[in-house]
């Protein structure tokens, strides 16, 4: 059978371009397609979307502010850079509005069981926050060598109520722990909702993260029409595995004055350097070494340790609509010190290499012209790194 025509976007839902798509075992296409059917009515009701919107303004805070960056405009000498806020969400970063959608998804679907797997313990904190509020059983899959290295995000998901799974095959990471989630949804698909945590994985799950997380675009154009009357030359967001990026470009998609650039690290470089391939059940770009398995990857922000990207941004980059950039830990590392030292905003390590990424490029803008870079999350959990990396004399100037 030939799956040509399932690889066009217009004949297939689930597929951007070539990208996407869902490849997995036969009893979890059954739960898949139930999520699908599930999104697809409740996107449109509109008390579903009243209780979500209600539980992000009355819970996570929102809308959270468009803050002018002055002095960093005034430091970088470009554009004028605004930044969207998602370091003042209730948890600190923008996870928790994927979270917050798919907890009522599953709680409308009759679900009281949910399951998810973390690398560096984010997903885990903000999945573990908010089957608190809503009083649904967690059970989070961790890595053994992820728990020693975040013991204390271990011990965060405990007091939030949650269990938390030490997963001691293979390397005792992240690739580990989604193998034994997948192995817990194939086992008890009838009670049991996977809650995932990036713009990743088969159909829908691509289309579920970009719904929920569209709420930055949302608010950030509406801002940002209220403050300039136009709208921004660009967008920047970091890439991990996309979800902070394509909730901040989806509603300037369709703006084709507006360019929409992803950052990536240097070293986790997926957009760049990644080829077309199979990777936990869908097709997008992923970073292989010459056998075709997929590369490790070494950022010093935990949150873009993937090796591979949601398939939308994958198409985005096909299509020329959306271009994607690197920058180095040590540039990083700078904008992280600007941010602080000039704002009073202390960034998350996977927003600094945003900001970064604003303090490259932003010769390409006009002082006329304004960009946003969205600021992904905060910076506390970070700081203790930081210190060490900077004390290390590796980063000296
Ligand atoms: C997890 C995380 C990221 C990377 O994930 P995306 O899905 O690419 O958004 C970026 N920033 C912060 C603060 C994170 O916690």
């Amino acid at each position: 059978m030939t799956h040509t025509n399932q690889l066009n976007d217009n004949t297939q839902t689930g597929y951007f371009g070539n990208f996407g798509g869902s490849f997995v075992p036969p009893s979890m296409q059954i739960a898949l397609d139930k999520l699908t059917e599930a999104f697809e009515q409740y996107k449109e009701d509109p008390d579903f979307i009243k209780e979500y919107k209600r539980n992000l303004k009355e819970y996570v805070g929102r809308e959270n502010p468009l803050t002018f960056a002055s002095r960093l405009t005034q430091e970088y000498g470009g554009p004028k850079i605004y930044l969207k806020r998602e370091d003042l969400n209730h948890t600190g970063a923008h996870k928790i509005n994927n979270v917050m959608g798919q907890i009522l998804l599953a709680k409308r679907m009759g679900t009281q069981r949910i399951i998810a797997e973390t690398g560096a313990g984010q997903h885990g904190v903000a999945t573990a926050t908010a089957c608190a509020m809503a009083g649904l059983e967690c059970v989070i899959y961790m890595g053994i060598e992820d728990m020693r290295r975040q013991a204390l995000n271990v011990f965060r998901m405990e007091l939030l109520g949650a269990t938390v799974v030490p997963v001691a095959k293979g390397q005792g990471r992240l690739k580990d722990a989604v193998d034994v989630a997948l192995g817990d949804l194939i086992e008890n698909v009838e009670t049991t909702f996977y809650l995932l945590g990036s713009a990743v994985g088969p159909h829908p799950y691509p289309s579920i993260v970009k719904y929920f997380q569209s709420i930055i675009s949302e608010e950030s154009k509406r801002q940002i029409l209220e403050k300039e009357g136009k709208l921004p030359a660009a967008v920047f967001a970091v890439v991990g595995g996309g979800s902070n990026a394509i909730g901040s470009f989806a509603h300037y998609i369709k703006e084709p004055a507006v360019q929409l650039i992803g950052i990536e690290p240097a070293e986790a470089a997926t957009m760049a350097k990644g080829k077309i391939a199979e990777l936990h059940g869908f097709k997008t770009l992923v970073l292989q070494d010459e056998t075709g398995e997929p590369t490790p990857t070494y950022s010093i922000a935990a949150g873009l340790d993937y090796p591979g990207v949601g398939p939308e941004h994958s198409y985005l980059k096909e299509s020329g609509r959306a271009t994607y950039e690197t920058v180095t830990k040590e540039e990083a590392m700078a904008a992280f010190k600007d941010l602080s030292a000039l704002e009073g905003i202390i960034p998350a390590l996977e927003s600094a290499h945003a900001v970064a990424g604003v303090k490259k490029f932003a010769h390409r803008f006009s002082p006329e012209e304004s960009i946003i870079v969205t600021i992904s999350g905060r910076g506390d959990k970070d700081v203790a790194h930081v210190r060490e990396l900077l004390e290390s004399g590796e980063y000296d100037e």
